[in-house]
């Protein structure tokens, strides 16, 4: 359990991820004792509530999105008690003065300053206004009690994403600064790190001598929903792999730490997106690919094309899929492809990092035995939870034949009601520990590796945009990525 007296302060309070994300992941750390004994959750919203109506609107919430919908009575009504809504204005004096008051006034009731965790769950464009109004009221000055989350995009480009690190940087020291991916709070992903290095028998592989290549697929099923405004600035290449597929790649790809200490750990991540080689323009289309939907079919039930979404640009340019290679510049990854890919309205939903190992080099079975297949470890991510290591065997029987076998660690089997990402998240801010979250370096280096295709894409000079049927595994241009150099997706395909 967290210990410190905690004031948390959710701007955007009355929003969509506060709604179905931040409300329940506080609610089930709260019935499962993880929260301090003395917190306060301060909602800021613009809507006008009473108390105990923004409290009901809670409660409904839970009920439809908590992990734990079985709670009691007297669960709930601890926990409500904790909650106040504040009606508040990002650009108004006032509010940031109210707010004040009831800072101080918790403070006096625990007799002490009590930490305070900002989590700044509005649109990127009031980050610098609330950052700025924090700052000018010293509500957050005290570094070692202070954090303040930021929500992804962290910018839209490298120049912007430098621009709001400086600007946070301005107001609060970078140790004071939790920038979110929810991808790393995931059970599967934090356990990329224990399956490497809490094991002898998987790191002493894991490098250019036995691996083939590596693949990490984050497929999605669903479109842009109600989301085609925001989605068509901003497209996969931006909306998935500058943050969450690189951050795997980094749990997958970085060397060792000394120890599993924060700032070692997010050393090791940087060196990684240093050493990703930088595509150069005229081989974009070479390395990369990039498509949209059309109309298709998912789960039985047409699906309209991408352009036709509400919200999108008739004419929009805006990829929903995006395949693309990679080559890590060090000693241990040179001549290791990493393919990645992600897209919405696709066949499956589906994110997982697949390890294909290099074929047995002596030829002993290579007569008669069409089955034999390379080792692979799979990594699936969501929705499915496990670890899977293909192997072959001799298939029982009198001849020598040859059957690739799994070995399989289940999530669910061991853990059903494991918890949520942003639960493993919010703890570890209220906890001061930061591993988890991305450092302003990281942030910049993911930029400036996507930079030149960003860039290219814009210009349209050598990147053509393919189409894909919804409900595919996407273009035929994404196969033809893998099958120039002898591979193919692994996953479903
Ligand atoms: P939202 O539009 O649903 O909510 C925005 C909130 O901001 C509302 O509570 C609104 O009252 C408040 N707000 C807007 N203008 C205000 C003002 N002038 N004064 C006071 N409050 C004001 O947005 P959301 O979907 O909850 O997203 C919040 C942040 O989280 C964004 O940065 C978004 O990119 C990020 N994010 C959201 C999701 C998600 O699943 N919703 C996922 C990843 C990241």
């Amino acid at each position: 359990r967290t210990t410190a007296p905690t004031s948390i302060v959710v701007f955007g309070g009355t929003g969509d991820l506060a709604k179905r994300k931040l409300f329940p992941a506080f609610f089930n750390l709260f019935i499962d004792e993880w929260m301090p004994v003395r917190f306060q959750i301060i909602a800021l919203g613009r809507k006008q509530y009473s108390q105990e109506g923004f409290r009901a609107y809670v409660l409904e919430n839970l009920k439809e999105f908590s992990r734990n919908n079985k709670f009691t009575e007297e669960q709930w009504l601890s926990f409500s008690e904790k909650i106040t809504f504040l009606n508040f204005d990002i650009t108004g004096e006032n509010s940031f003065q109210n707010l004040n008051d009831k800072l101080t006034a918790f403070d006096v009731e625990c007799n002490s300053r009590v930490n305070r965790l900002f989590y700044l769950s509005v649109a990127p464009n009031f980050i610098d206004s609330v950052s700025t109004s924090l700052k000018k009221a010293g509500m957050a000055d005290e570094v070692e009690k202070d954090r303040i989350i930021i929500e992804k995009p962290f910018g839209y480009d490298k120049a912007s994403a430098v621009a709001l690190n400086e600007l946070l940087n301005q107001n609060f020291k970078e140790e004071q600064i939790y920038r979110i991916d929810h991808y790393l709070g995931k059970e599967t992903v934090q356990n990329i790190l224990a399956f490497r290095f809490a094991n002898t028998v998987f790191e002493p592989l894991w490098s250019n001598r036995h691996i083939e290549s590596v693949q990490i697929t984050v497929a999605e099923q669903v479109g842009v929903e109600d989301r085609g405004g925001y989605y068509d600035h901003s497209g996969a290449l931006r909306d998935m792999i500058q943050n969450h597929l690189l951050q795997i790649l980094c749990m997958v790809a970085m060397d060792a730490p000394v120890e599993f200490e924060s700032s070692l750990i997010r050393d090791k991540k940087a060196e990684i997106l240093k050493a990703v080689r930088r595509i150069k323009p005229e081989d974009i289309n070479h390395y990369t690919v990039r498509a949209q939907y059309t109309d298709g079919e998912i789960k039985g039930n047409p699906k309209q094309g991408y352009k036709q979404e509400p919200g999108v640009d008739p004419n929009s340019s805006t990829e929903t899929f995006v395949a693309m290679k990679f080559y890590i510049d060090n000693p241990r990854w040179q001549g290791v492809p990493f393919y990645m890919r992600t897209g919405k309205s696709m066949a499956q939903k589906k994110s997982c990092v697949i390890v294909n190992f290099k074929e047995v080099p002596n030829k002993t079975f290579a007569n008669g035995t069409d089955s034999l297949r390379p080792n692979q470890l799979t990594i699936n991510i969501q929705p499915e939870m496990d670890i899977r290591l293909s192997f072959m065997t001799k298939k029982p029987g009198l001849d020598m034949t040859l059957n690739p076998v799994e070995m399989v660690f289940d999530y669910f089997e061991c853990a059903p009601d494991s918890p949520e990402a942003y639960e493993t998240l919010l703890i570890d801010a209220l906890d001061g520990d930061s591993t988890l979250f991305m450092r302003s370096d990281q942030v910049e280096e993911a930029w400036d590796i996507i930079a030149t295709i960003q860039e290219e894409w814009k210009n349209g000079t050598y990147s053509p945009i393919y189409t894909y049927a919804a409900g595919s595994w996407g273009p035929e241009a994404a196969n033809e990525l893998l099958s120039r150099q002898g591979h193919r997706w692994l996953s479903a395909t």
